[in-house]
């Protein structure tokens, strides 16, 4: 079955690679902490003979390798970021948090990054080997929960001489990952007021506590108000201390406010920073504001998405065996039938009830239900054209997020579904440089979209990556 080049070639790297994604499920690090992440990833390019660019863009914990000599460039985009709160023994169906701090791999991201570095060396060896001039990279992203990297990496210059980019999300679905996202931005509103005595003198306390409680109503009744695809979802960050007999005199409150493009953001944002300049009228304290992070929706592209589609196809599912499913079907009975069903429904595929892994690739006229979150993938899709798949790594139903997601990151079927996926952009990267009418016409089609709507950086002035920032407050 793996009778084209680039598939040999990634089967002859990936067992290093299975090991790599092993190894950073062993080593959970939150948003912009992925330190030893990224030194192994660092090192992986530097085993590989990649010219590496540590440090990206002074991003400490992102990196760059290059490989390859002139021609186009192609990127393929990996991740290794984990999560707080969703640590989990490994293949076990059953809540059983691992010791430490609770952080754990659940959205697959050790697969993420794994995957896409062994489709970036399959495709070094394979301009090498065919002597076809052209440069791959390999992008160590990190933060992509909580810390948006790849807008400040677009914004600050990493990608200006790339030509396209390649990358993909591990998925209950093998398949073209449908470019469905919203923008979103995160900011921090942190009130100040005045402490005292909340009995002995509560005339001469200004409560930044209230304030956050009025804007979040006052939010709360915007919500009837707004598009139909806006989300807006908030947390307590400093609720202003233990003592309710203190009058509090600072809380912070971070918002999570999602639309569907950034002009809709931004004026989703404006109308939410009165509400807050409201509440501080209302309850005389003062507010500041601080944007942690801001990503665009995702740009599609027809001509990338044919070319992904094709090498899915070629390819076929995913080789899973019966030991495979057997394991998944462990995990199913962990979720609910409307878990299930609605995986099925997101995917846009009929139902098969007991099926536990995916055994097909997704058909590109798949009707998929909209249920959409957010991916900082969307600033690199709006600066060069960009195409993802998504990879089956877990079984039917689980849902993002969850113990059970962590549980199966190093089974033999996700390591299978990895691989996989890896041959498949390895192969959209190789139809590119065969063929330069591919790229020029996914450059001209993101030129065209780019004439009627231009992309605008959906960070403000001045924003930094919020490196020291902690995901677990
Ligand atoms: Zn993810």
């Amino acid at each position: 079955m793996n009778t084209e080049e680039i598939w040999r070639l990634a089967d002859a790297a990936k067992g290093p690679m299975i090991e790599l994604s092993d190894r950073i499920w062993g080593m959970p690090e939150l948003c912009y902490n992925e330190h030893r992440s990224c030194a192994e990833h660092t090192k992986a390019l530097y085993d590989h003979g990649f010219r590496v660019t540590e440090n990206l863009t002074g991003i400490p914990t992102a990196v760059m390798g290059e490989a390859g000599e002139g021609g186009p460039v192609i990127a393929i985009l990996g991740e290794y970021d984990a999560l707080p709160g969703l640590s989990q023994e490994s293949g076990v169906a059953e809540p059983r948090p691992t010791p430490g701090d609770g952080t754990g791999h659940g959205c697959g991201h050790n697969l993420l990054g794994s995957a896409s570095m062994l489709a970036a060396i399959a495709v070094k060896d394979w301009l090498k080997a065919n002597n076809i001039p052209g440069r791959v990279r390999y992008y160590g992203c990190p933060a992509e929960e909580g810390g948006a990297a790849k807008g400040f990496l677009v914004r600050d210059g990493a990608f200006d001489d790339v030509d396209m980019a390649i990358c993909w999300h591990p998925s209950a679905f093998h398949g073209l990952n449908e470019p469905l996202s919203l923008a979103n931005t995160r900011i921090d509103f942190t009130f100040t007021g005045r402490a005292s005595h909340a009995a002995a003198a509560p005339h001469l306390g200004r409560s930044a506590l209230d304030a956050v409680e009025l804007m979040s109503v006052g939010v709360n009744y915007m919500r009837e108000h707004m598009p139909s695809d806006a989300r807006i979802h908030y947390a307590y960050l400093d609720a202003g201390g233990v003592a309710p007999n203190v009058v509090q005199p600072k809380a912070t409150v971070r918002y999570l406010i999602r639309a569907r493009d950034v002009t809709e953001l931004n004026q989703l944002v404006t109308r939410v920073r009165k509400i807050s300049d409201g509440a501080a009228l209302m309850t005389e304290t003062k507010v500041e504001t601080r944007v942690i992070s801001a990503v665009s929706n995702l740009l599609g592209n027809k001509v990338l998405e044919e070319v992904m589609q094709r090498n899915l196809e070629r390819l076929g599912p995913v080789p899973f065996d019966d030991l495979d499913r057997a394991r998944a079907a462990e995990f199913q009975a962990t979720l609910s039938a409307e878990d299930i069903s609605s995986a099925w429904r997101r995917a846009g595929v009929p139902e098969r009830k007991g099926v536990s892994l995916c055994d097909i690739v997704v058909p590109r006229d798949a009707k998929p239900e909209k249920m959409i979150g957010s991916t900082d993938v969307g600033d690199v899709s709006w600066k060069v054209p960009t195409v993802q798949a998504r990879g089956a790594t877990y079984a039917i139903g689980t849902p993002g997020h969850s113990w059970q997601l962590t549980g199966q990151g190093k089974l033999p079927a996700a390591h299978k579904g990895m691989v996989h996926v890896a041959k498949a952009m390895a192969g959209v990267a190789v139809d590119a440089f065969k063929d330069p009418a591919t790229l020029a016409a996914a450059k001209a089609e993101h030129a065209e979209r780019m004439a009627v709507q231009p992309y605008v950086c959906p960070l403000p002035e001045g924003a930094k990556p919020a490196l020291g920032m902690s995901l677990a407050v």
